[in-house]
């Protein structure tokens, strides 16, 4: 089942919610501490509008081009808009004027691009704008891979240093934290170690940074609930919301 009707999101929507309090509770966390992305790629953009209607204000694609699509039937929503997927140089400067966030930076190339578009003057008078021109930096996550049957996307951890001391070099962007997309296993508690991994990295990567690193952006519709046992900050969700994705993205 495809859920576009208001009814059928609103439902789930409240049954996720359930099931993010139980799991703050049992971590002692608070469960307005966890976010929700909304994992809309493969549905129409009424399905935004319905979840949006249902109070849930970010959402997360992984297409530049899909969301381009979709982008100006939401436009007047407000709403945080993430790209979850993996971002090509090529498409990196539409990705910058898209989405209010990238959450999936995982090479120093990438974000010199996000940089340099965001840089970028769109009056034209200017060669360049500065951070205090613009107002705002482009907020940011690196994505980390941490098993290498997950995906063949996301930084390696032993180039994780590096890579985050990069990206705070560069003035357009703003690193708040880190991202992985741990392998699928049947069984999600299973899959802890990864999230517990990846606070680990985040812990010692602040303390290198000597910044603080907010968010951890960790848990999918199978897995969230031992994400936010683990610290997550923001779950992306797209199954357990909308329902089957009718392909597989
Ligand atoms: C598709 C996708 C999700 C959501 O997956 P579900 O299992 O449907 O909740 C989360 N994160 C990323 C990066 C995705 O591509």
């Amino acid at each position: 089942m495809t859920a576009t009707e208001n009814s059928a999101i609103a439902a789930n929507l409240g049954r996720i919610k359930e099931r993010i309090k139980l799991a703050a509770g049992r971590a002692g966390r608070r469960a307005e501490d966890v976010t929700i992305v909304a994992v809309s790629k493969t549905f129409p953009f009424e399905a935004i509008r319905s979840a949006h209607d249902a109070g849930l204000r970010h959402f997360g694609e992984n297409r530049v081009q899909e969301w381009e699509s979709k982008q100006p039937r939401v436009a007047n929503l407000g709403a945080t808009w993430h790209l979850i997927g993996h971002l090509q140089g090529n498409k990196a400067r539409r990705a910058a004027s898209l989405f209010d966030r990238v959450d999936s930076v995982d090479s120093l190339a990438i974000a010199q691009k996000l940089d340099a578009a965001f840089a970028v003057d769109h009056t034209g008078e200017k060669e360049e704008v500065t951070v205090a021109e613009r107002g705002k930096q482009l907020p940011v996550l690196i994505e980390v891979r941490l098993s290498d049957e997950t995906s063949k996307n996301g930084a390696k951890e032993s180039d994780l240093p590096a890579l985050a001391e990069g990206v705070v070099k560069l003035a357009h962007l703003q690193l708040l934290g880190l991202m992985t997309i741990p392998p699928f296993l049947d069984e999600p508690e299973n899959v802890r170690p990864y999230f517990s991994k990846l606070r680990e990295l985040r812990d010692d990567l602040a303390l290198r940074l000597g910044q603080p690193l907010r968010v951890l952006s960790m848990g999918m519709s199978h897995d969230f609930e031992i994400a936010i046992e683990e610290g997550a900050t923001e779950i992306r969700v797209g199954t357990r919301l909308f329902g089957e994705r009718a392909a597989k993205t």
